[in-house]
């Protein structure tokens, strides 16, 4: 006597109340320094699909080559001062050049980045009803005249001068996503990141901890920019992910300072790099670039009170992690 097979019942968890899609979630600048960590992060969870968005101007593929062909992971060319039609839940709004250097080489092209892209991220959230969240920057506070900066400071912003295209265009951006959320209805986030470091970072960008680390390693001088005495709050790249992502989950608009509240003037820095990993090189005063801030160190109480956040990582256990990937891609091992 044959028994015939019974055919196969749906798993009861696919139509009941407890089955939940997976959350498509769109990270434009997802190539570059704390996109590919964020992704790295968004990846970790079996229920969401990424997809990255981005020109390629700073970021580059390798950041992402071990997610490339995972069938929860896309990663297009596509410069967001164009239209982009995807259909998401989540935008996390990351694309702009970060670098003086390269923020300031096609000043034009970072304000229309800052500008247009948003506002095209700002459409494609109102088209999908997707939750956006925007990275804007300390930069909002210009040279401040507040210390530490609260988030209800207004800043002390230069309109024309060479690092508006970055600053300001940061302000619009912010104005679109309040002005899109109280006439559209769209769910925003705004951050307000500081100065963040950690691997991936390019070598090549000009910023304070990557090119005191590429310095140090490369046995040249560190090159302090004058005074020295000006000050920067430095936060280490998994804790700067880990607050956006409770940004992005929780219940607040911001702006929200995410940063580490550490305070370092640029010599105190160099000293330190000096330490940790290379205690023969030089110290060199250069001349500083117009309008570069005097100090700058975030007040995180918001982000305390409403995200549960505060930084674990100091600066003097951040470093060394920089400095084992700067010495694969530099290719310098660590003598005894
Ligand atoms: P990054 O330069 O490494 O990353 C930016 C990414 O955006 C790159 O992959 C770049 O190719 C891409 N991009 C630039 N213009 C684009 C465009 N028009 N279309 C599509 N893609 C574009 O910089 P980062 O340090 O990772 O910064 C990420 C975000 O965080 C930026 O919005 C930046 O303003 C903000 N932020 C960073 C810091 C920091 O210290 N790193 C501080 C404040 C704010
Ligand atoms: N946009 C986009 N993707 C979308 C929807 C809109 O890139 O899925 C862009 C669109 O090209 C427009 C911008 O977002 O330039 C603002 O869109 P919105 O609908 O708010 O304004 P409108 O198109 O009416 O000017
Ligand atoms: N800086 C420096 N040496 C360098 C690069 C930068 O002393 O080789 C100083 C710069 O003058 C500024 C601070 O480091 O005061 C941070 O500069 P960065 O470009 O990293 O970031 P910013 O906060 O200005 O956007």
């Amino acid at each position: 006597q044959t028994t015939t097979k019974p055919p196969p019942t749906p798993s009861p968890l696919r139509f009941s109340k407890f089955f939940q899609p997976n959350m498509r979630i769109l990270v434009t600048g997802g190539a570059g320094f704390i996109g590919s960590h964020l992704v790295d992060k968004l990846m970790e969870n079996e229920k969401n699909e990424v997809i990255v968005v981005d020109n390629f101007f700073t970021g580059s593929k390798d950041n992402l080559k071990k997610w490339i062909g995972h069938p929860r992971f896309e990663l297009r060319r596509h410069d967001v001062t164009e239209t982009l039609l995807v259909e998401v839940d989540k935008i996390y709004h990351l694309a702009c050049p970060a670098s003086p250097i390269f923020y300031k080489y096609n000043a034009v092209k970072t304000i229309k980045t800052n500008v247009i892209g948003t506002l095209n991220m700002l459409g494609l959230a109102k088209r999908v009803g997707a939750r956006i969240l925007l990275t804007s920057t300390s930069e909002v506070y210009g040279d401040p005249l507040v210390h530490p900066q609260p988030e209800s400071y207004w800043g002390n912003v230069n309109p024309i001068g060479v690092r508006s295209c970055y600053d300001e265009g940061k302000r619009v951006a912010e104005t679109l996503m309040f002005d899109y959320h109280r006439q559209h209805g769209i769910e925003i986030r705004i951050a307000r990141i500081f100065n963040t470091y950690g691997p991936r970072m390019n070598i090549d960008d000009g910023r304070v901890v990557s090119n005191f680390i590429a310095q140090s390693l490369r046995g040249e001088p560190l090159t302090v920019q004058a005074p020295g005495t000006q000050t920067r709050s430095f936060c280490y790249v998994s804790d700067m992910v880990d607050g956006l992502i409770r940004l992005m989950e929780g219940d607040n608009t911001g702006p929200i300072n995410i940063g580490n509240p550490g305070e370092f003037t640029m010599i105190e820095l160099a000293e330190l790099v000096k330490e940790l990993i290379s205690p023969k090189v030089e110290i060199k005063m250069v001349e500083n670039t117009p309008d570069d801030p005097r100090q700058r160190k975030p007040d995180i109480t918001k982000a305390k009170e409403l995200l549960g956040w505060e930084p674990k990582v100091k600066l003097r256990d951040g470093l060394p992690l920089m400095e084992e990937d700067f010495r694969l891609r530099l290719g310098v091992s660590k003598t005894i």
